[in-house]
């Protein structure tokens, strides 16, 4: 720790002035000290436990930020990629800046300070200071939980304690729940088990913030200089990126903040879960989330505040129904924001069961049997939006530059690498851990364990089948169809396909390609193609607009007219076979005109075209009846209650077909 003085920011001043410390500090060559350590996931001092806790004892308080440099500038265990990338390091920068400033306001102080080891620095620490009781909030992931372990074995060698609180790192505190997270067998497997259960439970109150003792004045040569010095060795900052949807900036000030706007401009009638991947329209899961994610993250703002304003504004303004076409969940919207939130505690309290499991390659559920591998060429191509599948290479893109992309997107990049590259899934995980602004281990290791990585039943059952010999993930080439219409976001970040006719910027592969096979995609429970809408219990609703056929696109020769357009040249070759899907683009649920090639030769129409839009248009009327039967009794019936892959998988009528 080279520098030892007090944090200032953003060059303001924030040390205290030293006259007034020791007019109402108690003797510093005495009095003992405690110590709120703000760990990088709750800088925020309102509904904060450990901090509250302290505050309310008659000794002196130090805040402090550790920057742990193998978070900020190490290099991950699998891809070997930078922990973390400039976006997410600036963000963190900010949530500090603004904790050290909130603090100054109230007369308090932060130091922070750059470190290897966490257990070192409290080593040198209580040589400084007489520490009596560090407080902090639990950790519930591997990694955290070792560093953790080493601070309590320092302090307990100097007669100083660890206090750890699990506070409000969830909306239900872990003593509410009625059972025991930890034990891997009393933690329901599935998410919407555990949210019916968790939703029976009550929340606690908000925790103000309390009156703040002052700081020790012994603790004045301690941290960095400044918030910068200590992020010192953080990536280069990248200048703004202007194609982003939406500016977050870091600090619970600023989440506070968005949490008002949310709430007073009555957004919340129009709240759309970010997994509600089908809700059709203008309030879409794109569009109409609460976007509180990053924040969120870094602890500058609890979840269970976020549950308790929701149903504060519901008690004076009225409810709004959440129910709405291809929303598979009842209740108000408030009360479908709780559910949202219940999915970051499930993946919380889970990562607590799972334990390391969800860092290895099998992941929680012991999968065994895939060939993964470590092609570092296939998984920068991925990266870097380079995969010749326009949607996942807008999705990439936009990742890499902006640190954030929508759930859906996160879906659909996520599964195309384990299912499509066969890429070892932790090097994905790693990547998004590097870049989302959101990342917290919980919520992005466990979204790809839980909802990206195959299920054992259905790993055993492919096993007996030959590798499919096109892409996998069929939503690659259909959701763009679906959820960008008019290609306003693909263009945005792939801007190469800017001026071919839209249909075919949706799917470049067949400017020069040709249908070599028919095969059969229909979705159904246990689909090996569809990782994720097939099963949803509201499927058939959505897919009367999906014949069940797709062609298999092999390589041709570029066809005259795209003579502008040169595949490799222009654009990036499919890294694997594309598939061209029968849609029937007119009956699509969303309102948006088809792109700028004829009707009569849109490619998306290879064979029989004209006949199967003429069969779909009749049986959609059916279809549609028969799916609002089945959608009445599916309402509030979540997609994860069953298990996603039974045992018995449709594969195999698949491959009987
Ligand atoms: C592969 C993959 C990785 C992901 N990694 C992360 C991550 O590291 N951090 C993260 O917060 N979310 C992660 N998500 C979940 C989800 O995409 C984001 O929470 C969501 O896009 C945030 O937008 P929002 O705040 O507008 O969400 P809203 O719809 O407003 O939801 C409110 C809050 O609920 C929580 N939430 C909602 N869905 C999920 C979910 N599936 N898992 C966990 N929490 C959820 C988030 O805290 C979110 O801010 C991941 C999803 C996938 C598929």
């Amino acid at each position: 720790m080279p520098v030892r003085r007090w944090v200032k920011s953003g060059g303001a001043k924030l040390s205290p002035d030293p006259d007034e410390l020791v007019a109402s500090a108690p003797d510093p060559t005495t009095a003992r000290v405690n110590v709120v350590w703000h760990k990088w996931s709750d800088l925020r001092l309102l509904d904060h436990e450990p901090l509250y806790r302290a505050h309310q004892r008659s000794e002196p308080v130090l805040h402090l930020h550790l920057v742990e440099l193998p978070l900020l500038s190490g290099l991950s265990r699998v891809a070997g990629i930078p922990r973390c990338s400039s976006r997410r390091a600036e963000f963190w920068q900010q949530c500090v800046e603004d904790l050290a400033c909130r603090l100054k306001e109230k007369g308090q102080h932060l130091v922070v300070a750059a470190v290897e080891d966490p257990a070192e620095f409290f080593a040198r620490l209580c040589e400084e200071v007489p520490v009596r009781s560090v407080f902090c909030h639990e950790d519930f992931c591997d990694e955290e939980l070792q560093v953790q372990a080493s601070v309590r074995r320092t302090l307990q060698r100097v007669g100083a304690s660890l206090e750890c609180f699990w506070g409000a790192l969830t909306v239900h505190h872990i003593d509410d729940l009625g059972f025991d997270a930890r034990d891997r067998h009393q933690m329901p497997m599935y998410k919407g088990e555990f949210q019916r259960a968790a939703k029976r439970r009550p929340i606690r109150e908000v925790l103000p913030i309390p009156a703040l003792q002052k700081p020790p004045v012994a603790a004045l040569t301690l941290g960095s200089a400044t918030v910068a010095e200590a992020f010192a060795t953080a990536p280069p900052r990248l200048p703004p990126e202007e194609r982003q949807l939406f500016q977050w900036t870091g600090g619970e000030t600023f989440a506070l903040q968005h949490l008002k706007n949310y709430m007073e401009s009555g957004s919340l009638v129009r709240y759309r879960g970010a997994t509600e991947s089908f809700a059709h329209g203008e309030d879409n899961a794109v569009n109409a989330g609460t976007r509180l994610s990053p924040w969120l993250a870094f602890g500058c703002i609890s979840a269970r505040m976020v549950v308790k304003e929701a149903k504060a504004w519901e008690r004076v303004n009225g409810q709004s129904s959440s129910t709405a076409k291809g929303v598979g969940k009842t209740g108000s919207t408030g009360t479908r924001l709780h559910t949202e939130l219940l999915f970051r505690d499930f993946l919380r309290f889970s990562t607590l069961a799972w334990g390391t499991s969800l860092f290895k390659i099998g992941g929680p559920f012991h999968i065994k049997g895939v060939q993964w591998k470590r092609d570092q060429e296939l998984f920068k191509k991925w990266c870097l939006g380079q995969t010749g599948f326009p949607f996942v290479d807008a999705g990439m893109r936009e990742l890499a530059a902006t640190g954030y992309i929508s759930h859906l997107h996160r879906q659909c990049c996520a599964a195309f690498l384990v299912r499509d590259l066969g890429l070892d899934w932790r090097m994905g995980a790693e990547h998004f851990e590097s870049c989302l602004l959101d990342h917290t281990p919980d919520a992005n290791w466990g979204n790809w364990a839980y909802r990206i990585l195959q299920r054992p039943g259905l790993v055993e059952t492919r096993a007996k089948y030959p590798l499919e010999e096109h892409v996998n993930t069929v939503e690659v080439v259909v959701w763009p169809a679906v959820h960008d219409a008019q290609l306003e976001h693909t263009l945005l970040w792939v801007p190469e396909l800017q001026h071919l006719p839209k249909d075919l910027a949706r799917e470049p592969w067949r400017t020069e390609g040709h249908p070599s096979k028919r095969i059969k995609i229909k979705p159904y429970k246990d689909s090996p193609l569809w990782f994720c809408a097939a099963n949803r219990t509201n499927w058939d609703y959505e897919y009367f607009w999906l014949p069940g056929h797709a062609w298999i696109v092999s390589e041709g020769k570029p066809e005259h007219r795209y003579k502008d357009f040169q595949l490799e040249r222009d654009y990036f070759r499919p890294l694997i076979p594309a598939l061209n899907v029968e849609l029937d683009l007119d009956a699509l649920p969303v309102k948006h005109s088809w792109g700028d090639t004829p009707g009569e030769s849109r490619p998306h129409l290879w064979e029989g075209g004209q006949r199967q839009r003429r069969r779909a248009k009749v049986k959609a009327t059916k279809v549609e009846e028969k799916a609002k039967v089945s959608f009445a009794a599916n309402e509030g019936v979540d997609e994860d209650d069953a298990p996603q892959f039974s045992e018995r998988s449709g594969i195999e009528n698949c491959h009987r077909k």
